[in-house]
């Protein structure tokens, strides 16, 4: 019944800017003033982790950035569709805390051409970042995984989407800095179903990559049950300064 309402709403009232609410042309996507505002990442940026560089002199050694190159990292590719500027934050946090869950829809087609340095590479099997119980609870959906479900229809990757749990609730990451993440979230994740991703390519899946220490312990969970490698996937990136 909802399901029918929703569709005679849907056909009768015209599509809206999601942010602005603007009668736009298509469903799920915004207007040509809110869309000139979000700064997708184009080349250069580092082959391996994905950060944008500054310029092209700053591309160095065949667009490795000195991070990569002076350590290997858990995950192997790392890539966001766009940079977390005031207009992505503000559509982040309408996604995961105002209960526009239709942003998915829009954020996975952006996610699409940064993902394909990694789909060269293989990917089984998609898996997003889990809420603790407690937070889930609150916020009624994981916004991750709201992402993971939609770029799984666009590319046809099976999910796995409750195997990669966190079995420990904690401090919001945005409160803390540095080193101080890491330790906040080591040995916050779990995976109940070791045998369901042994030997896989798993992409894992994010709305945003701040300093990837999130993204790396999850990996480093995934890599200890039995997996072959993990690419992480995010809408969004935080520039280092
Ligand atoms: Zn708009
Ligand atoms: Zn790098």
């Amino acid at each position: 019944m909802m399901h029918l309402l929703k569709y005679l709403i849907d056909t009768i009232l015209p599509p809206r800017c999601l942010v602005c609410g603007k009668i736009v042309l298509s469903p799920h996507s915004l207007c040509e003033e809110c869309f000139q505002k979000v700064d997708f990442i184009t080349t250069p940026y580092c082959k391996i982790c994905g950060m944008p560089f500054e310029n092209q002199s700053q591309a160095v050694a065949n667009f490795v950035c000195p991070d990569c190159l002076s350590h290997k990292h858990i995950t192997r590719l790392n890539r966001s569709a766009v940079l977390y500027n005031d207009c992505v934050q503000n559509m982040v946090l309408a996604f995961k805390f105002a209960d526009k869950t239709l942003f998915s829809k829009l954020f996975a087609k952006w996610m699409l051409p940064a993902f394909s340095d990694i789909q060269k590479q293989g990917i089984d099997v998609i898996i997003p970042v889990p809420l603790s119980y407690k937070r889930l609870i609150k916020r009624r959906y994981n916004q991750a995984t709201l992402l993971a479900k939609e770029f799984s229809k666009l590319t046809h990757i099976e999910t796995d989407l409750y195997n990669l749990i966190k079995v420990r609730h904690t401090k919001p990451q945005a409160q803390m800095h540095g080193h101080a993440r890491l330790k906040n979230i080591k040995n916050a994740y779990q995976i109940k179903y070791p045998e369901r991703i042994k030997g896989k390519r798993i992409l894992l899946i994010d709305d945003v990559m701040t300093t990837g220490a999130t993204l790396t312990e999850c990996a480093k969970t995934l890599i200890k049950a039995g997996a072959k490698s993990v690419d992480t996937l995010t809408l969004a990136r935080v520039k280092k300064n």
